[in-house]
């Protein structure tokens, strides 16, 4: 145990060593008091401290180690501590850290390149960079705007999309309880019936700016657009003259085994080109990036010098980051690797007593459950030193690294039949206790 502590205890940065002395040896408790009284409360008590990772394991603060299946939510595409992007970002911090968009660099530039060329964008295809999801979906909403005119205005998205927490990105956002503490919010943005192709025809005609659509929900616990979905919204977008956005910050770089789900089987096979994509999460394997991709000429035109913009956006390090993620993805081939890890995973979980319905592709998985453990299931897993999370009351989600290998998806399948069985004891001990207590909830 006090090895184990030894081990997890994180080496101090020079020079900022008098503040992180004041919280040497602490634990997770006393850690979390600290956390409580100096952060704002918006997410809660955290689960943990974790002080270090490396692949897909960290270690909390009392040396208690993790399998992590949820990769930061989506984002450690690569696992933790990657040597390879460890490297590249020290070594791009060393030679030039941050210049502003006044200036560029090659590192921006390659970055751009690659990622036109893996959304088999067509010629004139542009990209723009920002620093998270909800900014690359501030810039799709303003791409929006700008394919807006006297008649047309109207933005349609779906019910149970979720987009981001800034004020745009939040009006496409469907969840009530994240919109309504901050109304009004940016006018012009209609909900309709996820998956409803009728819906979707009846919505958009002439008066329609834009189309925001996740080729697979993630927040409400994975769920991908029902086959055909996609190609009709390509046609009757285009038909109306409605931009078609698709929402790949948690689906892209890789997430469902391919680079975008648009390219895989939530588009059925078809040639799917939408008019842009947003992405992050996994864009910078960890390290903070955003970016709108823009498709064709027309398109990638509709926001002109001074119409938008970012200090950070595109920064070298961010660049530099997002370049060896995707260098480390194709040259491992992780999006095979992601299909088998993935496909093996759901087949198991399919097996599993309790699990009543398997969504998703590649390593982004929601599962149901018969009964709404999910909330005590993920304290559970915890503490059986797996990290996993709840969409919902019933569903949880597995978006593990990439890198996750069968025999470590193998050992969380292995334990979660206990893990289930200790979430269902859990909630019948508190129903029996208080029909109310937070065993009912799910994630704060
Ligand atoms: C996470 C997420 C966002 C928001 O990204 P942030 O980086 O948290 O701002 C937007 N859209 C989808 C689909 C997401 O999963």
């Amino acid at each position: 145990m006090s090895e184990a502590i030894q081990q997890a205890t994180p080496q101090p940065a020079a020079g900022s060593a008098a503040e992180l002395a004041s919280l040497d040896g602490l634990h997770n408790q006393e850690l979390l008091a600290r956390y409580n009284q100096s952060l704002m409360g918006v997410f809660g008590t955290p689960q943990r401290v974790l002080v270090r990772g490396n692949g897909c394991t960290v270690w909390d603060a009392d040396g208690k180690e993790y399998l992590d299946l949820l990769g930061g939510i989506a984002v450690n595409a690569l696992g933790h501590a990657d040597p390879f992007i460890t490297s590249i970002i020290s070594s791009q911090l060393s030679t030039l850290g941050h210049i502003s968009n006044f200036f560029t660099s090659p590192t921006q530039i390659a970055l751009a390149e690659k990622l036109l060329e893996l959304a088999q964008a067509p010629a004139g295809s542009k990209v723009f960079f920002a620093n998270s999801g909800t900014e690359a979906n501030e810039a799709a909403f303003k791409l929006a705007r700008r394919n807006s005119t006297a008649t047309r205005k109207r933005i349609i998205a779906l019910d149970g999309a979720f987009h981001g927490r800034t004020m745009g990105a939040l009006a496409l956002t469907a969840k009530q309880a994240y919109r309504e503490p901050f109304e009004p919010l940016p006018g012009g943005v209609e909900h309709i019936p996820f998956g409803d192709v009728d819906a979707l025809r009846t919505a958009v005609d002439g008066t329609v700016a834009a189309v925001v659509l996740e080729p697979i929900q993630g927040e409400v616990g994975v769920r991908p657009l029902p086959a055909g979905y996609l190609k009709a919204a390509r046609e009757i977008t285009r038909e109306a003259g409605a931009l078609l956005i698709l929402d790949e910050v948690q689906t892209g770089v890789g997430r469902t085994g391919n680079w975008f789900a648009y390219q895989g089987s939530v588009a059925g096979g078809e040639d799917i080109l939408p008019d842009a994509i947003t992405l992050a999460k996994g864009l910078g394997g960890g390290f903070p990036i955003g970016a709108m991709v823009t498709f064709g000429e027309q398109v990638s035109t509709l926001l002109t010098a001074g119409q938008h913009g970012t200090t950070f956006g595109g920064n070298p390090v961010a660049t530099a980051a997002a370049l060896a993620t995707l260098h480390s993805i194709e040259s491992r081939q992780l999006l095979q690797h992601a299909n088998d890890v993935g496909a093996q995973l759901r087949a198991a979980l399919a097996g599993i007593d309790g699990v009543t319905e398997v969504r998703g592709e590649g390593l982004l998985i929601g599962f149901d459950l018969a009964e709404e453990i999910a909330a005590p299931a993920v304290r559970a897993a915890l503490e059986a030193g797996f990290i996993i999370n709840n969409p919902g009351p019933r569903t949880l989600r597995l978006a593990p690294p990439l890198i996750l290998t069968g025999t470590q998806a193998e050992a969380f399948i292995q334990a979660l039949p206990a893990i289930l069985a200790a979430a269902a004891e859990t909630a019948a001990a508190a129903n029996s206790a208080d029909p109310n207590t937070d065993a009912q909830k799910d994630t704060p």
